[in-house]
Formats: C-alpha cells, structure tokens, sequence
C-alpha cells in the first residue's frame, strides 16, 4: 500500500513511524519489531544490547556541542494492542496496519493503529537518526510486552538504563506531564467451607445487579456500588434477625482489578409468610442501595426468585464468621495524594468471591503510589482475614513509581511545554500500573516523566493519533534534550 505520510511534518518521524506500522507486532511477538530495530543500530553504527526477555536498548553519543552534558534515557514500547472489528480480515502476527489520514487525525483500516506506542518508537528512532548539535548522548530503550503485564519492563536487566534521567513516552494526553504511578499487590484470602444438615426448607436466590463496576484503578474514586458489599448489607441483615434462615452459598465478582458489579447469594427459608418477609427486605435494600448511589450507579437492582429445596446449608458459625469478613473487608479510596490534587494515593479494591472446591476465594487488590502506604494497606486487609481464621496469600506485586513534584527533569519538560503550547501543561500522577514503576524499584534515583503526542480511543479499532501533536511532542523532546545539562 502507499505511505500516506509522505508530506507529514517531522518526516522523519512519519517515516519510521509507517516503516513501523507495516511490521507485525502483537504482545509477546515482538521478534520482527526487534529485529528491525538490531538492524537500524547496526547499519548506523550505534552501540545496542538486547538483554534475556527481549528489551533492546541503542545508544548514541553526544553530539557537537554536548559533550559535557549527562546522558538521557528515552523509553517505549514495542508491542501493540491488536483489536480489530468484527468484519475486518486481519491476521496481527503477519499482516501489516493500513494506516490514513482523516483530517487531522491518522487512523487505522478497520485495526488498532498501534500509535500506542509506535509513534514512541519513531520519535526515538529520529532521535538516534538526526544529527542534531547540542545532545548529551542519549540512550533510546525499547521494552516488550507492555501491554499484557509490564513483563519487559519487570524483567529489565540492570545495564539497560544508564542514565540519570528517563522520558517514557507512552502517554495520550498532550499538555499533560506524568510523574506517578500506583504500584499494586494482591491479597487473597481461603475460607474453608463447613457445611450442616437439617430438616428441608426452601430456597431463594437474591442477586444484585445493574452497577457500572469499571477499573479498579482508575474508577476506584467514582464511588460506584461494589456488588459483594452491597449484598453482604442483606445477609448480614438476614441472619441477624432470623435464625431460621441460613446461608448456602454466597458468590460475586470476577476479575482482580474489576470492582464487581454483580454478585448472588442463596439462602433457605421455611414458610411463605418467612419468604414475604425476605422479600419486602430485600426491596428495602433495593430502595436504600438506590438512594445512596443516586448518583454514582443509579442502576442498581436487587432481585430474589424462588428455588428448590435443600436440606444442606452453610455451617451457621462459619457463614456468620464469613459474611463479618466480608462485611469488615475495606473498598475503596483509603487515602488521597498529600501534594497531588485529587489523586488517589491508596486504594483497595474487594473484587471477588468464588467458591472453589471445599473452600470460599477472596481476591482482593490493593494499589498505592506509596510503598510504605502499599504494605499498610495490605497488612489491614491481611488482618481482616486474620481475624476470621481465613488462610492469606500474597502476590509479589509491582512497585509504584511515587511522585517528585521537585524534580530538575519535571522543571525543564514543565518550561518546555509551555513555550510549546503556549499554556501551563498539567502535571499528573495515574493510579494504576507503569513501566516508569519498575524502573523507579531497579533504578533508585532516576528521574522521570512521562510524555506523549494526543491520542484517541487508544487500545480499539477507534484509536487515532492527532497530526498536529506530533510535531509540538518532538519539538518539546528535542528543546528538553538540549537543555539538560547537570
Ligand atoms: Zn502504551
């Protein structure tokens, strides 16, 4: 197909960028994107290494007139997010991306465009192509994998990064300045099941419904119902009051870092006039869940329909003992950045039930950009379980990347950006995983932002980067790179 780019400013950004576009490079198959990559370091003479998982790092060095100036690291990744709609005929692992122009947007045929993050790769590799004066040398790194877990950047050998500064360019927000990120952890938490035999009662099941759920990261603050504390509120109140009554079985949630937006429980009950009291419980809570969500999840349903008879249930003790767990186990917001505007420092995110063999699973997953706020948090939700006798297992995590407001590399990117635009960029911090994380553990000292051109609709078929953005981003990079210079 013809390069649609041929007229596009900066044009050697725009002719990596669709050299880039037409080599395969889903997650985990970033074999030919590398090897690529190798021979643009060797036909230019530059000095790479790859290391074990696959990053590949390419240094240039300083230019006339930077000779006394530190050396920067520059960073992307490689692998791309491969979504298409459902009439496309697209095979990732071998058809290159039909990109065009749309106004003054690039978009993709019917794909993802990949300009998360290929237009990263590009600028870096116009970088190492140009020669221009006044650059400290430079080290441009390329990770894999960043999509489906961070993997390139988590298994990051300890040469790759030499420098004292690194811009990660994987940002979709122009005018914004990243500079910190949560890391996170799971807890998880094994209740054995006891079950009890009795005389044959009836059984109904209640289901809680019609929230939003959304990411456990980025819509923890949106204070939107978490289905498995909303139905705890109901059996908790059940079992209080009615000691004939009795828990089966209770379920909801599915991903870790998903806030549940649906869960069940059955329970088993007597007679018709116990079931109408049930009932009119229920669409008590209804009406409760309702008021207190008015605003953030307005959808929410609470429903009981009748079914079957049991003469097994959940051990009373052990179903009181799990319902206060669930009950006492924390969500939500824990605690606010202290020099970030509105930025969710820690959270915790009780994401799911699920009944597995003999034993009730309990995942939940905490988030900090603290790591010290990260283990504090975790050790409350470890106690929870604790405290109701439930077995704990801790996953090893990633580290947050926290916030350095003072930072010498955040004063020249912040200057730079605004004589670019023309306004004060906005400097944030997200509160969900980045590569910048696990450099912030391997590499003490470094500092960071990240930056990135304006994209849209990133990680669909939707995704298009703005024309215009490009030029101002390198521009911003280039102006940044010259001055850095202690
Ligand atoms: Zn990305």
């Amino acid at each position: 197909m013809n390069n649609p780019f041929e007229n596009l400013e900066p044009n050697n950004v725009w002719q990596f960028f669709y050299e880039i576009t037409q080599i395969p490079r889903p997650s985990k198959h970033e074999e030919k994107i590398i090897e690529y990559l190798e021979n643009f370091a060797k036909s230019r003479k530059l000095e790479y290494k790859k290391d074990r998982v696959g990053n590949i790092v390419i240094r240039k060095p300083a230019s006339k007139g930077g000779e006394n100036k530190p050396m920067v690291a520059l960073q992307c990744h490689v692998d791309m997010v491969c979504e298409k709609n459902a009439d496309v005929e697209k095979d990732f692992l071998k058809d290159p991306i039909e990109p065009y122009i749309d106004g003054e947007w690039v978009k993709a045929k019917g794909t993802t465009l990949g300009a998360d993050d290929g237009i990263g790769v590009a600028m870096q590799l116009a970088i190492l192509d140009s020669d221009i004066k006044d650059l400290g040398p430079i080290e441009c790194l390329f990770t894999v994998d960043e999509e489906t877990g961070l993997t390139g950047a988590n298994g990051l050998e300890n040469d790759m990064i030499q420098s004292k500064y690194l811009i990660n360019l994987d940002s979709e927000d122009e005018g914004q300045i990243f500079i910190g990120c949560a890391g996170g952890k799971n807890t998880i938490g094994y209740v054995p099941i006891k079950y009890q035999l009795g005389l044959e009662k009836n059984i109904a099941e209640i289901f809680v419904s019609g929230l939003q759920g959304g990411h456990s990261g980025d819509d923890i603050e949106k204070k939107r119902g978490n289905a498995i504390k909303l139905i705890t509120r109901i059996i908790y109140d059940l079992l209080e009051n009615n000691e004939t009554v009795q828990l089966i079985n209770i379920e909801g949630g599915n991903l870790h870092n998903a806030i549940p937006r649906e869960a069940k429980a059955e329970i088993c009950f007597d007679g018709e006039e116990q079931y109408n009291q049930i009932t009119n419980l229920v669409e008590e809570y209804q009406q409760i869940f309702k008021t207190e969500l008015k605003i953030s999840d307005p959808g929410v349903k609470v429903t009981i329909n009748k079914k079957g008879k049991t003469d097994k249930w959940l051990d009373r003790q052990m179903a009181e003992r799990l319902i206060r767990l669930l009950y006492v186990l924390p969500h939500g917001v824990f605690a606010w950045s202290q020099d970030i505007p509105d930025f969710v420092e820690t959270s915790t995110n009780l994401a799911s039930i699920k009944k597995q063999n003999e034993e009730y699973v309990i995942t939940t997953s905490q988030r900090s950009s603290l790591e010290s706020a990260k283990e504090n948090i975790c050790n409350k939700v470890r106690s929870a379980f604790e405290l109701a006798q439930a077995k704990v297992e801790v996953n090893d995590g990633y580290p947050g990347w926290t916030p350095n407001p003072e930072s010498y590399l955040l004063k020249i990117v912040a200057e730079e950006t605004q004589k670019v635009l023309n306004r004060k960029p906005v400097i944030r911090a997200i509160h969900a995983g980045l590569e910048c994380g696990l450099f912030s553990e391997k590499f003490p000292g470094l500092e960071m932002v990240s930056i990135g051109p304006e994209m849209k609709g990133v990680h669909s078929p939707d995704e298009r980067l703005l024309i215009p953005s490009v030029q101002r981003t390198y521009d911003i990079l280039i102006n940044v790179l010259k001055r850095i210079n202690i």
